[in-house]
């Protein structure tokens, strides 16, 4: 890997650099096809990395499609897969761990300690392997773009990031490798996400300036979902992550709940 970036470096090639844990979907083809756009070589990272997951979580039966994954990026003129191994990444006798004040404790960093140490920990790793132009995102995780920014900025780390939109089904239902977890009547009633979100959104453009009003109506919505857990539904200030009281200036509506298998997280911004 480091051989072939040297050599991308040489000829003054910009890498474009999309890092996934692979069982492509739309929303991963999105980032890859602007990425295709913008840089010379693009190189993406197929990596189910064990320090963001819990013991309790799904390290273990997450979707695993390695060679269907690399024909995909054949397809997406991707000029390099780089897929090691858990003992490549975290070999014997690693220790170092990152971390970050504030920003991994909101959302869904109350619900999964650890797993924002986790994401940092490999995408610092990676950005040092690979040594990106431009590395791009997907909102459908905005927590995750929002400290990695931090981080970025914080470690003074050479790369420039993109965050695109959230690439979702017709239904609405945000793509997801974890949509695979869903039995079809768990499905359709995910789409009650996406709904509550617009309808969120809806109130705030209509004028609605309580929070805790917006709240109501959109767990209202997810409550629907027939044995629905719901980790959180909130009206969050855009940059700290922080719930807000009152709705001024650019929110975050973001929800993350429990149907059948799956965690699903969903959000969208409103300005
Ligand atoms: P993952 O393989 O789930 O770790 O995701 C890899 C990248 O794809 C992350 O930047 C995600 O935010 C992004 N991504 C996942 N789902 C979507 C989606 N529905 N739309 C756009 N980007 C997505």
């Amino acid at each position: 890997m480091r051989n072939f970036v040297r050599e991308c470096k040489e000829k003054k090639l910009t890498i474009g650099f999309v890092p996934t844990m692979g069982a492509f979907h739309e929303g991963h083809l999105s980032l890859i096809r602007q990425a295709r756009k913008e840089t010379d070589i693009v190189i993406i990272s197929i990596f189910i990395n064990p320090l963001q997951f819990s013991a309790l979580e799904d390290y273990d039966t997450y979707p695993r499609q390695l060679e269907k994954d690399i024909k995909l990026a054949k397809q997406e003129n991707v000029d390099c897969v780089f897929a090691p191994s858990v003992h490549e990444m975290y070999p014997k006798g690693f220790l170092t761990k990152i971390e970050q004040d504030v920003l991994p404790e909101k959302l869904c960093g109350a619900f999964r300690p650890g797993h924002f140490s986790g994401v940092m920990c490999v995408v610092l790793k990676l950005f040092n392997i690979i040594q990106p132009d431009i590395a791009y995102f997907g909102q459908k995780d905005y927590q995750q773009f929002v400290i990695i920014k931090r981080m970025v900025l914080d470690l003074n780390v050479n790369v420039q990031l993109r965050m695109l939109p959230t690439v979702r089904e017709k239904s609405g239902l945000a793509v997801s490798s974890r949509n695979v977890y869903l039995k079809k009547r768990e499905r359709q009633e995910a789409t009650n996400i996406y709904r509550a979100l617009k309808e969120g959104e809806k109130m705030i453009r209509q004028g609605e300036t309580s929070a805790a009003k917006v709240v109501a109506r959109m767990k209202s919505i997810v409550r629907q979902i027939k044995g629905v857990k719901i980790d959180y539904v909130v009206v969050a200030n855009a940059s700290t992550l922080e719930p807000v009281n009152e709705i001024k200036g650019k929110v975050l509506l973001a929800i993350a709940a429990k149907i059948g298998k799956a965690r699903l997280i969903d959000n969208i911004l409103v300005p």
